[in-house]
Formats: C-alpha cells, sequence, structure tokens
C-alpha cells in the first residue's frame, strides 16, 4: 500500500512540545492542560484540535469560578473580565477578597460583582439587581 505523501506545515511547529523548559496552559476548547515550548505564541490542543493562545511571557495566571456554570476558569491576572468558554457568561476577574456575590433578583442566577459596588447587571436576562445597604 502506498505510503500518502503529507504536505509540510509550518503550522505544525507550534503544536510540538519541546524538551526542556515546558510551560502549561489549560486548552480553550476542552479543557485539557497543554504544555507549550517558551516562546510559543499559540498552543494546538492534540484533544480538540484548538488552538489556544499562550499570555504574554511573564503574565501571572489567576484562576475563578464561573458565575454561570462553576467550571473553574483561568486567566491572565491583569485582565478585568474572562469569558467563559462553555456558557459564554462574563465574569468579573478580580481578586477573591474584591468579590461579592449575589443572586440575580429577576433569574436567581449567581451573579459576581465588585465588592462596594450598587448593583450589578446579570449576564443571562440583563435584569439590574441592586446590591448593598
Ligand atoms: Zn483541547
Ligand atoms: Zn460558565
Ligand atoms: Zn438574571
Amino acid at each position: 500500500m502506498p505510503v500518502p505523501i503529507v504536505p509540510y506545515s509550518t503550522a505544525l511547529v507550534a503544536c510540538t512540545p519541546t524538551i526542556g523548559a515546558r510551560r502549561q496552559l489549560v486548552c480553550s476548547g476542552c479543557r485539557n492542560l497543554l504544555l507549550y515550548a517558551p516562546g510559543a505564541t499559540s498552543v494546538c490542543c492534540s484533544v480538540c484540535n484548538v488552538v489556544t493562545s499562550v499570555p504574554p511571557s511573564g503574565a501571572q495566571m489567576a484562576q475563578l469560578i464561573c458565575g454561570g456554570c462553576h467550571t473553574q476558569l483561568m486567566y491572565v491576572r491583569s485582565a478585568n473580565s474572562v469569558q467563559c468558554p462553555c456558557c459564554h457568561t462574563v465574569n468579573l476577574a478580580l481578586e477573591e477578597n474584591q468579590v461579592a456575590h449575589v443572586n440575580c433578583g429577576n433569574c436567581c442566577m449567581l451573579l459576581m460583582y465588585r465588592r462596594g459596588g450598587r448593583s450589578v447587571k446579570c449576564a443571562v436576562c440583563n435584569f439590574v439587581t441592586s446590591v448593598g445597604v
């Protein structure tokens, strides 16, 4: 049986992790932990083939729990918000002690808001819920 000739593709370079100093990244498609070489700008997931862009070097990653579906999300610490790839809820990316929770007054979804804020707009139904005293 003849061996099919596979055309050379430069896109495959980013998919091959080099041995040595490896970094980790959570796939934006299937949430697998991916390894990538320092200097790579994007990583191609071998499981779901989704290309996840690598955050700028030196960026600190932080984690938060999605207010919509409770999936753990990773984001660059300097980001103000992070959108959940599962339910598309936009979560405020704040330090733990800056965040408070309230249930939407209309649809009862758990919402996150910046502590000290007076109202929070629901990402699902756009209802504005008053918070605080
Ligand atoms: Zn994946
Ligand atoms: Zn979610
Ligand atoms: Zn709502």
